[in-house]
């Protein structure tokens, strides 16, 4: 961990060529990470009034002893319970937002306890507010924590805004080890995505002049192992494997903040939870969690890197239509995405057939890409979803799902490549009655 330590708080010149910093300063992860937090906020903050946002269940596990901490300290603390919704989780989007943000009071910092949800909203309202904020996790949950994005849902359409990235992280070995593992598993397909979003961003940085950087992209390479050679330590809570998760998530988030972009976490594995999520917003029927959702979703991308693995000479087709009647009300969010991506596409054709691009893709993903049979088995030994019905969908939801994840954002992956090369649509069936199950 000591290389990735030095990083926190830096600003270097890179082997990419350009110059990156790192605002997040700490990331403690330690027994006694909750009595830590006052010093290092210390450090990093001027005053001493802080708002701390939970939940009431992340409230419970550590709230309390948060704000002990604090107070001891000299700190004077106002707490926000989010509500929940309808005897749910409570949700990120405007209407939550808002109601937080008319009760916000002055202050010189926040703190979010708690993961996902707590964090994204604590994230917003910081940045709505102009202080700082630093997290306290309590699940290994998502790669979210350090990362400078927000993904709420404004007017019922899935948005990503851009905030500041938290000054510091704390988590505490126990409470993440404890937490529901389903939490964890979570975690697990969400990093689970690397090697295959990866080769997405080698695509695009081959075919689409899209910046690359091999610190970023080898940043968590030496915690992978932990998890990928011995999925069973995840299942069976081993404290040197949620370690290398944990910090597996905290260290892809501080790459995205690095690069300014998702592309260091995120490609198209990620595109099938999203869509599956807008699939929701407009049937109303739930959805899983992110990362048990991208974790089907890199089985599906490892099989099309399989497939396209064997294609030595490329012959490439258009993009088909967008499907109008499916999309409905979403249509015109979903076609502004698609439209910018046209021309992208096009342009990518042309590079695609220059003399050696294909073959140097294909050298570069090969070694990097896992095997669907690796990818699936990792995930159901550590105990993580793997089937269709693990996520709550039905065959033709999934089915649904993968046939229309190309057309919801403008960036190129591995999927649109799928259909350019005459993958898709023909292999959906395979892919599910094969690899899904
Ligand atoms: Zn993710
Ligand atoms: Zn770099």
């Amino acid at each position: 961990m000591s290389k990735l330590d030095e990083l926190l708080g830096s600003t270097f010149n890179c082997r990419c060529g350009q110059c990156h910093t790192v605002t997040t300063q700490m990331i403690v992860y330690t027994e006694d990470a909750i009595t830590r937090i006052p010093s290092v906020l210390q450090s990093c903050i001027k005053g001493q009034r802080i708002v701390l946002l939970a939940d009431i269940r992340t409230w419970a596990i550590a709230g309390e002893e948060a704000r002990k901490s604090l107070e001891k300290e000299g700190w004077s603390c106002h707490v926000l319970i989010i509500p929940d919704r309808e005897h749910k989780s409570p949700v990120c989007n405007d209407i939550t937002f808002h109601e937080l943000s008319s009760q916000f009071p002055q202050a010189d910092a926040a703190l979010a306890i708690g993961c996902g949800v707590v964090g994204d909203l604590t994230k917003w309202l910081a940045f709505e507010h102009q202080i700082p904020f630093a997290v306290l996790a309590t699940a290994a949950t998502m790669n979210g924590f350090t990362s400078a994005n927000v993904a709420p849902t404004i007017k019922g359409v899935k948005t990503l805004l851009v905030a500041r990235p938290p000054l510091a992280v704390f988590a505490v070995p126990s409470i993440i080890i404890e937490a529901p593992f389903e939490l964890t598993a979570a975690g697990l397909g969400d990093v689970i995505a690397k090697p295959v979003s990866t080769a997405d961003w080698i695509m695009n940085h081959i075919f689409n002049e899209e910046h690359f950087c091999s610190t970023c992209s080898e940043m968590i390479n030496s915690l992978e192992t932990c998890y990928f050679d011995h999925p069973e330590r995840i299942r069976d809570r081993n404290p040197e494997a949620m370690a290398a998760l944990m910090n597996s998530l905290f260290y892809s988030g501080v790459a995205m903040t690095i690069i300014g972009t998702s592309a260091p976490a995120s490609g198209g594995e990620h595109l099938l939870s999203h869509t599956l999520d807008m699939i929701s917003g407009i049937d109303g029927q739930d959805h899983d969690l992110h990362g048990r959702q991208v974790g089907l979703g890199t089985i599906v991308a490892s099989v099309l890197y399989e497939k396209l693995f064997e294609i030595e000479t490329p012959q490439l087709k258009p993009l088909p239509e967008i499907d109008q009647t499916f999309w409905a009300q979403r249509i015109q969010s979903v076609r502004h995405q698609y439209e910018q991506k046209i021309p992208v596409i096009e342009a990518m054709r042309k590079k695609i057939r220059e003399a050696g691009l294909w073959q140097e893709f294909l050298n570069r993903c090969r070694s990097l890409v896992r095997t669907p049979r690796q990818i699936k088995d990792c995930l159901k030994t550590a105990g993580a979803a793997h089937t269709y019905p693990d996520i709550g969908c039905s065959r033709d939801r999934v089915r649904t799902a993968i046939l229309h994840m190309h057309e919801i954002r403008k960036r190129p992956t591995v999927v649109d490549l799928a259909w350019m090369l005459g993958i898709l649509p023909g292999a959906v069936d395979e892919i599910i009655d094969r690899w899904l199950v």
